[in-house]
């Protein structure tokens, strides 16, 4: 059985007192619930100590972002080995802000996905294409692309892994992908992760979809048969509409 996820990138928002009142107001909201899948956030890193020094166990804490050497001369820099000994527990890598205004590079996503496995961490691989490659019709190849990236993975190693099928064009831009076309790339990665390493493989990863997702879409969006869950930016930042979308599961 693949896990539900449903993941909220807090990206650089809120200020530390805004970041506690939501945490508070997500958790109530999971525990009143009874919610069974997995609900992730990922807040700017100053703020994961205290977030987790709150104690709701309803929720796990990702970082956004690390540095895939475990300590050293990295001036700006966290690890993933420092996320962990916080109590911290996933992390996105590649997500499309970080490959493009920070010139995130395949090797730099390989190591730092090996980097938070070596360090128990779990992932949420982030990937998408731009609209002009989806208008040049080449998505499923850059897409393949990106996936093929976690071939070096150990089948143990994927057991810790999930993905995010982001189309660019639809991050923080209200466009959503519709259904069918989220579904039918889902499809795709599935069977692309089947042939990357096997059936079972295929069968257990979380793939989740991200971009503009909504209380108004993520129901139509959640029903397809291999979405395992969303990864939401802007709406997430609201008690309310990350809610909705908790329960649209
Ligand atoms: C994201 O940045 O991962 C994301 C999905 O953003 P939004 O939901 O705002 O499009």
């Amino acid at each position: 059985m693949r896990k539900k996820i449903i993941a909220g990138n807090w990206k650089m928002n809120l200020n530390v007192h805004e970041a506690k009142i939501l945490f508070k107001e997500i958790s109530d909201i999971v525990a009143k619930n009874n919610v069974a899948h997995e609900v992730l956030v990922f807040p700017p890193s100053i703020y994961i100590e205290s977030l987790l020094k709150m104690n709701q166990s309803t929720i796990e804490i990702g970082a956004q972002n690390f540095h895939y050497q475990n300590k050293g001369a990295f001036t700006g820099e966290v690890s993933a080995m420092q996320l962990k000994q916080l109590g911290c527990e996933w992390v996105l890598v590649g997500h499309s802000e970080r490959r493009t205004m920070f010139h995130e590079r395949d090797a730099d996503l390989l190591n730092k996905i090996k980097a938070a496995l070596e360090n128990g961490l779990e992932v949420i691989y982030c990937c998408g294409e731009t609209l002009n490659e989806r208008e040049a019709g080449i998505y499923f190849e850059k897409i393949g692309e990106q996936i093929e990236l976690l071939k070096t993975l150990s089948l143990n190693e994927m057991k810790n892994v999930a993905i995010a099928y982001e189309p660019i064009w639809a991050i923080g831009t209200g466009k959503t992908a519709r259904p069918t076309e989220a579904a039918e790339m889902h499809d795709f990665m599935r069977t692309k992760l089947e042939s990357i390493f096997n059936l079972e493989v295929a069968d257990s990863t979380s793939l989740l979809y991200g971009g503009s997702c909504s209380p108004q879409n993520a129901k139509d969006l959640f029903a397809c048969s291999n979405i395992d869950g969303g990864l939401i930016g802007g709406a997430s930042l609201k008690a309310e509409s990350f809610g909705e979308i908790i329960a649209a599961i």
